[in-house]
């Protein structure tokens, strides 16, 4: 077992990561590289130094031109963090969440801390994209309260084109889940021009219709990470892409409703 991971923020009192107030567990490591991740820092897993934007008072592996992004910790010190602030989630019926990232890429290390957070009757989240194989999502699911299950796209030659893998494994992990009846909230991150034709959103009603889910949530892209990309010199493949107006988002979730779904815009 592993009794360590690495992570590249903690954020505490977080209220769009589940339900009531959380401590959200950022991990460090993705398999996918979506042209409008937020968190470029995070795709990588080893520690890299960067200038740091996040503010985490990371300490690992410092080298000459910036703070590294990341760091390494145990399950001990993580949960040590999380106990810090049980009577907000008592209150607020809240608990953890875990994100990056993608989670599931450290599975070992995400295990431990979602049994110790059961343990401690703890409420635990996991955004997740389900890019891993079966076996983990089986072995993660039975301590996951509620998964924020990110889907991009439908069509799977898109899907590769713009986050880099085939969806194969991430929609048949969806349909497991589902069908194990687990709590499922899926996240779409509504990207113009890339996923919110009328073919796209009909893609998404259709599929999600088959499954057994909380609600979707329509996240509309923004251009926060944009100062990221230039710190980290990756290219922004994202520059002509400009966010989508109130009035577009209502359309799509107009759209899916049609589809006898339950759909929130998380602003
Ligand atoms: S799955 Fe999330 S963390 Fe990974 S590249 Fe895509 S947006 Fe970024």
């Amino acid at each position: 077992m592993a009794s360590q991971g690495i992570i590249f923020d903690i954020k505490k009192y977080a209220i769009h990561d589940g339900p009531g107030i959380r401590t959200t567990i950022f991990f460090k490591g993705c398999p996918m590289d979506c042209w409008w991740c937020h968190n470029p820092e995070s795709q990588e897993k080893e520690l890299k130094p960067f200038i740091n934007l996040l503010k985490t008072s990371s300490v690992n592996n410092c080298d000459n031109d910036g703070e590294p992004i990341g760091r390494i910790v145990s399950v001990k010190e993580t949960m040590k963090e999380i106990k810090k602030d049980l009577v907000f989630y008592e209150e607020s019926e809240g608990g953890v969440s875990f994100s990056g990232g993608e989670p599931l890429m450290q599975k070992d290390f995400l295990n431990e801390l979602l049994i110790c957070c059961k343990k401690n009757g703890l409420h635990t989240t996991l955004d997740t994209a389900g890019c891993v194989s079966k076996e983990i999502i089986l072995q993660i699911a039975p301590n996951v309260d509620l998964f924020l299950y990110d889907l991009k796209l439908i069509d799977d030659k898109k899907h590769q084109k713009y986050t880099g893998i085939s969806n194969k494994e991430i929609l048949e992990n969806l349909l497991l889940l589902s069908d194990l009846k687990y709590n499922i909230v899926i996240r779409i991150p509504v990207i113009p021009t890339i996923n919110d034709s009328l073919v796209d959103i009909a893609d998404f009603g259709k599929f999600i219709q088959k499954l057994n889910i909380i609600r979707i949530d329509l996240l509309p892209y923004h251009t926060i990470g944009e100062e990221k990309y230039k710190r980290l010199k990756k290219v922004n493949r994202m520059k002509e892409i400009i966010p989508p107006s109130k009035e577009r988002i209502e359309e799509i979730k107009k759209q899916l409703e049609s589809f006898d779904l339950n759909v929130s815009i998380e602003v």
